[in-house]
């Protein structure tokens, strides 16, 4: 019998511990500090309404992935979805990502065409201001980049950012007003607690301990400390910031967060039909609202929009920086075999989704299944620098 160790009861640490439990040999063990499992995918509720903390979308190119979750809890398609983008100067609403018929229709079309055409491209691009001016031009990123991004990694200068391959809505102009979304496949649980039961059948599964604090780490042994009792694994899964498991030895690795407003407003619908999101860039502080029950389906005479603002409060979003991705791989290095590194903040990357956490637990789950290392961060994808 192995023993096997998940630190973390999110979505990456709860689809671990949903495949591991398929294998034989294996005495699995979670821990998570809080008292619920899923963290901000988890459902709360508001005078009724459901809601997660931000949207929690399941949007994946991935069938197999999509193929486990639905078999699991079923989910709604919503590719219907649209989102949209506020833009103050021209005070209109705009796709997102933009695509070629609103730049067509914007009062400064003609210059910010003739940019396009002439864009450098970003081949030589050092950062993500050059990496968007590159590509669309300086008139389209003013409008719809610039303060966007300064307020999503609290930067005042865009020239910090020098990682720009993770934007997941991509820096081209899409071609048409579906052109991002056709590719995906695009869901939200049919269930009014939204992926809950997915997170709680996993106390049927592993042995988990929620409300707990491990004290101490002792990685290159995986051994970890609780209640000043030491236990020791043959595997561990590690899905929070690998700065922690090693006393920040290298330093903290600086992550983003967010404060969540849950406002109602007195109409049964507040966005127009199918506008799932919308972006906001511009001076205000807050980056985006979801309407819930576009997601949900909550049937109700009024309607929850949840609007988020970029704070230093949690551990959202890791920083695109590549000092920092530096640091984190540091840490990485120094987990020994048969430890792994999986889901956003355990992989240091901001372009891991719900979705990508589940891909990462399956990989490892075959990995662990074959008895084989590939390295504390499994994909190469996102092994990568970028
Ligand atoms: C506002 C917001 C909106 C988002 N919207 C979407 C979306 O629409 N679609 C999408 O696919 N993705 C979305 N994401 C991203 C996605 O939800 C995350 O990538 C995913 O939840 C990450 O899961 P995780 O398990 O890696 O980490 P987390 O969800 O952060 O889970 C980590 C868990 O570890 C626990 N923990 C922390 N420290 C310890 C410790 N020392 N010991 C034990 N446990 C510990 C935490 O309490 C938490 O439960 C969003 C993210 C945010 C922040």
């Amino acid at each position: 019998m192995r023993k096997v160790l998940i630190i973390g009861g999110g979505p990456a640490g709860c689809s671990a511990a949903h495949l591991l439990s398929e294998i034989d040999n294996l005495d699995i063990t979670l821990i998570e500090t809080s008292s619920k499992l899923g963290a901000g995918v988890r459902t709360q509720y508001y005078g009724g309404h459901p809601y997660t903390f931000g949207p929690r979308h399941f949007l994946t190119q991935n069938k197999k992935v999509f193929d486990y979750i639905n078999k699991i809890i079923p989910m709604r398609n919503c590719s219907e979805h649209e989102f949209i983008s506020y833009v103050e100067s021209d005070d209109s609403f705009y796709n997102f990502p933009i695509h070629m018929d609103d730049v067509r229709s914007m009062p400064d079309s003609e210059i910010i065409l003739k940019e396009i055409k002439e864009a450098k491209g970003v081949a030589n691009a050092r950062n993500i201001e050059d990496f968007w001016i590159g590509s669309v031009g300086q008139t389209l990123y003013n409008k719809i980049i610039n303060e966007y991004n300064k307020k999503m990694w609290q930067v005042d200068d865009n020239k910090l950012i020098d990682t720009f391959k993770w934007s997941p809505k991509g820096a081209t102009i899409k071609d048409g007003p579906r052109a991002a979304w056709d590719i995906a496949i695009s869901a939200y649980p049919y269930a009014k607690n939204g992926y809950d039961d997915y997170f709680d059948m996993v106390f049927k599964k592993v042995n988990v301990k929620i409300n707990t604090k491990i004290e101490k780490f002792d990685i290159k042994n995986k051994t970890i400390f609780v209640n000043n009792e030491k236990f020791q694994y043959d595997i561990i899964i590690n899905t929070i910031s690998p700065d922690t498991l090693f006393e920040n030895c290298y330093g903290e690795l600086p992550f983003i967060g967010r404060d969540l407003f849950t406002i109602v407003f007195p109409t049964e619908y507040v966005f127009p039909e199918n506008v799932y999101f919308i972006y906001y860039p511009n001076k205000e502080k807050f980056t985006r609202m979801v309407e819930y029950k576009k997601f949900t389906r909550h049937k109700s005479k009024h309607s929850l929009v949840g609007l988020e603002i970029p704070s230093m409060n949690g551990k959202h979003y890791p920083m695109p920086i590549k000092s920092e991705q530096i640091r984190a791989k540091k840490y990485h290095d120094l987990m020994p075999e048969n430890v792994y590194s999986i889901g956003r903040a355990g992989t240091y990357r901001y372009l891991v989704d719900i979705d990508d956490c589940i891909e990462q637990a399956m990989q490892i789950s075959e990995n662990i299944k074959n008895n084989e290392f590939d390295g504390p961060i499994p994909l190469k994808r996102w092994r990568e620098f970028n």
